[in-house]
């Protein structure tokens, strides 16, 4: 669907009255503004197709902008593994800016501030702070540090930044009003100490300033017209305003702020600090594991840019926190990896099949179309000979007229092969079937135009030629958290919900053409799912990830609404 004609969210809705009430296009401008404490999530992609869906629609400029604050929680890491993933997204920035890059600005205002009265240093501690800050329905009570003069705080801020207090002692504060019935505006914090190195400003600073007083003016002095967060942060805004206030010139676009609900997904949870702990904890394998809701781990997983941007439209802008079926995310996995992912055979429960009419020891190349939806994948040459792998769910020694597969006495078609028929089976001492044996009809090669290679059978199998299989891991995932939102649970904690067995990992048996497939291919394993191959690959042996099964729950989840 072109920009254009999809029909507008509520967001896009505040931006086209503004152009109608004479706000210029060409000063539109966003920005996608995330903290680089951890890897972005999939709540993480509607904000960023929200943001560059506007940049798109308006042909505005759109920053990446690192909200990087806190050097405790920030790394380099965090940064690049954010840009890697907004670009495979699909999306490019206009520029690359840091809140690091306006500490100084930042400063300079702070100063500002104190010179209008409108700020002072804090000597008490953090208990006492938070004692003094009342509560929703309790005003709090003045600092008896609130009416130390200009001088005085000019002089501890600087040597606050000369590195001459410890972490924990001074604090620039907000001088607003200790009694507002929003606790945001009870003298917030501007500026701590913190004796840490910055990715990127290094030891330049021992003071660093809030997220609050930064994300705010960090807009401004981008000139962001739209500043869009999420809901959590509606109570913020009268205090980025009264920030703004502080150094606004008329001159200037004053950006305006409007909220917009946090996505969740069912059966995972959707804040870097739970992620965090799952990486700490070794619950999964790092930010990256296919379990992960993570950007990267959904790549990994076999995810298309594509199919994220799908589900993040079709999920769209809403006003209210909601959770999201992740049936909906895989349908839409399913959807277009329908018509991007060649078709392959691979047998994941190989069971043997001894073709007895076929000649020992021969062996031929038959032709298989690479995938149905799209004529352009052309096709390739598949190994067949006397003996193959089926799926041993596939066989049964006997079964009704509605089990399609293959039976004794029963006829089923290889697919791109022949029709065969079983005639017996071998069992271990356990009554465990060890082996199948069939017949074949030589005539019912597939495309070779004979009224036998048209005849229809009910079933059709995928199959595997033994002698060429390659072996392969296969790693098979299910939801990560047995609940559905496991972190709204008000006693447990939502690592209790962990899904013991989200993981398991099996042998596969796949067509040789899958030989040179490069990391990060995905394949459709006939009548099995879509797969993808793992970076753990190495030359001599393929990973393959499971990214989703064929059959849609979510369609079936929306008809028994
Ligand atoms: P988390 O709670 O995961 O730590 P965050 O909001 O602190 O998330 P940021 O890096 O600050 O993470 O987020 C960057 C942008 O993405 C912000 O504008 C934020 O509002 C938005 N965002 C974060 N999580 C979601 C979500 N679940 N749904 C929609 N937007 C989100
Ligand atoms: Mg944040």
């Amino acid at each position: 669907m072109s920009e254009a004609s999809k029909s507008l969210n509520f967001i896009e809705h505040i931006v086209e009255e503004d152009l109608t009430n004479g706000f210029s296009k060409e000063k539109l401008r966003f920005r996608f503004p995330p903290e680089p404490n951890g890897y972005l999530h999939i709540g993480h992609a509607s904000s960023i197709c929200l943001n560059f869906g506007l940049g798109l629609r308006y042909d505005a400029p759109v920053n990446l902008r690192f909200d990087d604050t806190n050097p405790a929680k920030e790394e380099q890491e965090f940064v690049d593994a954010i840009k890697k993933d907004v670009q495979w997204l699909g999306y490019r920035w206009n520029t690359e800016r840091y809140a690091s890059d306006y500490f100084q600005q930042l400063y300079d205002w702070a100063v500002l501030l104190i010179e209008k009265g409108k700020a002072y240093i804090e000597s008490q501690s953090s208990e006492e702070m938070a004692f003094q800050k009342g509560t929703p329905i309790v005003p709090g009570t003045d600092s008896p540090f609130r009416n130390r003069s200009i001088e005085e705080n000019l002089e501890l801020f600087e040597a606050m930044k000369n590195g001459e207090y410890e972490e924990g002692t001074l604090v620039l504060r907000a001088k607003i009003n200790m009694g507002s019935p929003n606790m945001l505006m009870r003298d917030p914090i501007m500026y701590r100490v913190l004796h840490r190195a910055h990715h990127r400003t290094n030891t330049d600073w021992c003071i660093y300033p809030m997220y609050d007083w930064t994300h705010g003016e960090s807009d401004y002095i981008e000139q962001v017209s739209h500043s869009l967060c999420t809901l959590e942060f509606a109570m913020h805004r009268e205090l980025y305003d009264w920030f703004l206030d502080q150094v606004y010139d008329e001159k200037s676009i004053r950006p305006k702020q409007r909220e917009f609900a946090r996505r969740n997904l069912s059966h995972t949870v959707v804040s870097k600090r739970k992620l965090l702990r799952l990486v700490q904890e070794g619950v999964v394998n790092g930010w990256d594991d296919p379990r992960m809701p993570t950007i990267s781990g959904l790549r990994r997983r076999g995810y298309t840019p594509e199919s994220i941007r799908n589900f993040a439209d079709t999920i769209g802008i809403a006003k209210r926190d909601n959770l999201i079926d992740v049936s909906l995310l895989e349908f839409h996995a399913r959807e277009h990896l329908n018509k991007v992912a060649p078709r392959v055979m691979g047998v994941l429960d190989p069971l043997k099949v001894v073709i007895t009419n076929y000649p020992e020891g021969g062996e031929e190349w038959l032709e298989a179309e690479n995938n149905p939806e799209d004529e352009s994948a052309g096709s390739r040459k598949l190994p067949f000979s006397r003996e193959i792998y089926i799926e041993r769910g596939d066989f049964k020694e006997e079964a009704n007229r509605k089990f399609f597969r293959l039976k004794l006495g029963g006829e089923v078609r290889l697919k791109n092969a022949y029709i065969i028929k079983a005639e017996s089976c071998s069992k271990d001492g356990e009554g465990n079937i060890t082996e199948i044996q069939c017949t074949y009809d030589l005539k019912s090669k597939s495309g070779s135009g004979t009224e036998e290679s048209l005849r229809k059978v009910k079933g059709t199998l995928h199959w595997v030629c033994v002698k060429h299989a390659l072996e392969a891991e296969i790693r098979i995932y299910d939801r990560l958290f047995l609940d559905e939102s496991p972190d709204t649970h008000k006693d447990k904690d939502f690592m209790e919900f962990i899904n013991p067995n989200a993981l398991k990992v099996i042998k596969g048996y796949l067509e040789p053409s899958l030989k040179n497939a490069q990391i990060e291919d995905r394949v459709q394993f006939q009548r099995l799912g879509y797969f993808c191959v793992d970076p753990d690959s190495t030359p001599g042996k393929l990973v393959f990830n499971k990214t989703v099964g064929l059959r849609d729950t979510w369609t079936k989840i929306q008809q028994n609404n």
